[in-house]
C-alpha cells in the first residue's frame, strides 16, 4: 500500500512521518504524475482557498473530483471534504463553518472525546467547524462538538492529528480503507 501526501502546502512531513511509524510506504504528491497508483490520498491543513487554487493549477482538483480514492482531510483538508458555502469536493455528508472558532482563539490543544481511547490530545490551528453531519459517523469531539468524523472511506478530521506522536487516527483510516479492499 503507498499514501500520497498532498505536498502543494502544509504539514506534509509529519504525516509521511506517522505512515513510517505504522510501516505505510508514503508518496508526496505534487503533479498528476504523482498521484496514479497511490492507495489513498491525504489532504493536509494550511489554507483552503489556496489549496483550491493549486489543486485547480495542476490539474488534480479534477482527478481528485473525478476519483474513488479514499481520502483523508485534516483542516483545510477536511474543509475541501464537506460541504460548504465555498467550492469543495463534496465528498463527504457533512457541513463546515471555516472559521468557526474565530479569531480569538486562532489556536489551541484540547483533550478529545473518543470512545474507548482517552488522552489523546487534539492540535488546533485556526480550525473550521464541523456543524451539521449526515451520513458520516462522528468519531472525535471536543467538548460536545464534532471534530471529526468518517464515512468508512474517507476521514475528516478539524485538528492537525500529523502534530502529536500518536498516530490513532492515521491507523484508523487505514485500516477502514485496507479492510474495504480486503472485501
Ligand atoms: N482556516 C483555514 C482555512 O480556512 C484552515 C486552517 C488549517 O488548515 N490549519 O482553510
Amino acid at each position: 500500500m503507498v499514501i500520497g501526501v498532498l505536498a502543494l502546502q502544509g504539514a506534509v512531513s509529519e504525516h509521511c512521518r506517522a505512515l513510517d511509524s505504522l510501516q505505510v510506504r508514503s508518496k508526496e504528491v505534487r503533479n498528476l504524475d504523482d498521484i496514479i497508483g497511490v492507495d489513498g490520498l491525504i489532504m493536509p491543513g494550511g489554507e483552503s482557498t489556496t489549496l483550491r487554487k493549486l489543486l485547480k493549477n495542476t490539474g488534480l482538483w479534477k482527478f481528485i473530483m473525478e476519483s474513488e480514492l479514499p481520502i483523508l482531510g485534516t483542516c483545510a483538508g477536511a474543509i475541501l471534504l464537506g460541504k460548504s458555502n465555498d467550492e469543495t469536493f463534496q465528498k463527504m455528508d457533512f457541513t463546515v463553518d471555516r472559521n468557526y472558532y474565530g479569531r480569538q482563539i486562532d489556536s489551541f490543544e484540547e483533550i478529545l472525546e473518543i470512545e474507548n481511547y482517552p488522552n489523546f490530545r487534539g492540535v488546533f490551528i485556526r480550525a473550521p467547524a464541523i456543524t451539521d453531519v449526515g451520513i458520516s459517523k462522528p468519531i472525535a469531539y471536543c467538548n460536545g462538538e464534532i471534530v471529526g468524523c468518517t464515512d468508512g472511506k474517507n476521514m475528516a478530521l478539524t485538528f492537525h492529528p500529523e502534530l502529536t506522536s500518536d498516530s490513532y487516527f492515521h491507523e484508523m483510516w487505514l485500516r477502514n480503507i485496507y479492510e474495504r479492499s480486503e472485501r
